[in-house]
């Protein structure tokens, strides 16, 4: 099964790499499809290739990556333990925001890689990944709230280059970090049927952190599903709508990586 989950992973990483459907092909150096474990139980989803990413290929390894690895490693875990992917997998030109039609092209990538992992619990970073999972929240009232829903929970974080920007953010994001396992425990006993998964999502939940703005604009279940390396995803996904567009946040520093170790897998 190991082997079956990395080839499909793999299948799909070389389709993001010669991938054309979007114009961000044409400004992109590599694109960078994700990195870590086949069997991860988080998976974390930020927003897109920054410029270090784009050079190399590979998610969150500029300054903001390097912040993600150590709040990762903080809770005792490893890259290797987790996956880390983004919304869109070429770099926005000048590190902008990525257009709606531009995450709703490339969705079925990620869609897929989600089915294929099959991860218990899944972290979002940022305003545009918690877009997908949160419809209309507001990162700084939801941010570190769990919501359990079809056997999984769904965590909002921030986006480790704003926390970067806002040193106010770092104990907010290192307090909803170490909830993490925590939340992960929940969901393996929800799936063990100790709770139901129809119960209220906020067991792990607690009142929202409050912090001031930014300073200055700057353990497996299922069996993945069968994925055919030889064929497109557009040709054996059904379109999905795009998601709707976050609220607006300070711009990224240019220095600042967006959202993104090992071999692609
Ligand atoms: S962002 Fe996604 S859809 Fe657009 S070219 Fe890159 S891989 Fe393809």
């Amino acid at each position: 099964m190991t082997d079956d989950r990395a080839v499909a992973l793999e299948a799909i990483a070389a389709q993001v790499q010669t991938c054309t459907r979007c114009a961000l092909h044409k400004s992109r150096t590599k694109a960078v499809p994700g990195a870590g474990s086949p069997y991860a139980e988080i998976m974390f989803i930020g927003e897109g290739p920054g410029y270090n990413e784009d050079k190399q290929g590979l998610p969150f390894v500029g300054r903001s990556g390097n912040y993600l690895t150590e709040l990762i490693e903080s809770i005792g875990l490893t890259r290797g333990d987790v996956f880390i992917t983004n919304v869109v997998k070429c770099r926005p030109p000048e590190n902008r925001d990525p257009l709606p039609d531009e995450m709703a092209t490339c969705r079925p990538y990620l869609d897929e890689q989600q089915a294929i992992i099959d991860p218990l619990v899944i972290v979002t970073l940022g305003r545009f990944s918690m877009g997908r999972y949160f419809p209309g929240g507001k990162i700084t009232a939801i941010h570190g709230r769990p919501k359990y829903e079809g056997g999984r929970a769904y965590i909002p974080l921030f986006h480790p280059a704003a926390v970067l920007r806002n040193p106010a953010l770092e104990e907010p994001m290192a307090e909803d970090f170490r909830r993490i396992l925590d939340v992960l425990a929940e969901v393996k006993r929800r799936r063990a049927g100790d709770v139901a998964d129809e119960a209220p999502a906020e067991a792990m939940a607690e009142a929202p952190i409050e912090v001031p703005p930014p300073a200055a604009p700057p353990a497996k279940t299922a069996p993945p599903p069968p994925a055919s390396p030889q064929r497109s995803l557009f040709e054996t996904l059904p379109p999905e709508p795009a998601a709707p567009a976050a609220p607006p946040e300070p711009p990224p520093s240019p220095d600042d990586n967006k959202p993104t170790q090992l071999s692609l897998f």
